[in-house]
């Protein structure tokens, strides 16, 4: 079981505060989307989550426990970022494996995981090419893969899709719906894109300058939203 909860977070770089108390409750298997206009926290408070960030005031508990003190490899999450950096010298299969070869895992079980991730991903038959042999969606399923392949109990996605064209983001929303629905993982994904966020969260969480606006189902949010900017943020016409 791994729910998140983020309880009074704060963040300041130096004396500059950015996140001002913020509080959300992730149920375990839960797909949550921070959505809010560039500049507003998403990054800084999915980094805290992993982290990768120190957290000024408040905690952040993953499975019921405060992991503030946590070092990321201690958290059980895996991230997925915008700028999907894959190794260009390893191949597919090696990109993938590359996590649990880190943590020392016998290279039996290694090619286990790397086969069940790519079966997943539909990778099966690219395992053996290197990065720059692959599309873009091809490569952003490396990513993902990497990330499986540690069976974590929460994914963190960072506007894993803005690097993409329209068409091919639109069929990678379908697959990390998919993948979720197939894994179930406790999923927090951050993205400035109200379509982004409308077709792929449980939850959704507006957020505007380091705050939380409103916490909603996305009809819920698109019905009754909580103030103009948030009516304005979905595209609601009230
Ligand atoms: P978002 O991901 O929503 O675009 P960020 O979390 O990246 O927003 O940034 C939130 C605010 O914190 C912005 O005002 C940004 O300039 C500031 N910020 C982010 N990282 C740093 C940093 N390392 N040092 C100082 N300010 C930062
Ligand atoms: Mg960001």
């Amino acid at each position: 079981m791994a729910p998140v909860t983020v309880k009074d977070v704060t963040k300041k770089y130096g004396a500059l505060p950015v996140i001002h108390g913020v509080g959300i409750d992730i149920a375990d298997g839960e797909f949550v989307v921070l959505v809010g206009p560039s500049g507003c926290g998403k990054s800084t408070l999915l980094r805290m989550i992993a982290g990768l960030e120190t957290i000024s005031g408040g905690t952040v508990a993953i499975g019921g426990r405060v992991v503030n003190d946590v070092l990321p490899k201690g958290r059980d999450i895996a991230m997925v970022f915008q700028n999907y950096a894959l190794y260009p010298h390893k191949t597919v299969a090696d990109n993938m494996g590359f996590p649990l070869k880190l943590k020392g895992a016998p290279k039996s079980e290694i090619e286990t995981k790397v086969r069940r991730a790519a079966e997943i991903l539909d990778l099966g038959k690219l395992l053996d090419r290197y990065p720059k042999q692959l599309s873009g969606g091809q490569r952003q399923r490396v990513a993902m893969g990497r990330a499986i392949v540690r069976d974590p109990q929460v994914f963190l996605f960072d506007e894993p899709l803005s690097n993409l064209d329209a068409k091919l983001r639109v069929t990678m929303r379908v697959e990390i719906k998919e993948l979720h629905q197939r894994l179930k993982t406790t999923t927090i994904y951050v993205t400035h894109d109200q379509i982004e966020a409308m077709t792929m969260a449980d939850k959704i969480v507006v957020m505007r300058e380091g705050r939380v606006e409103q916490i909603g189902a996305p009809l819920d949010l698109y019905d009754r939203p909580a103030n103009v900017f948030v009516a304005g943020f979905i595209g609601s016409p009230s």
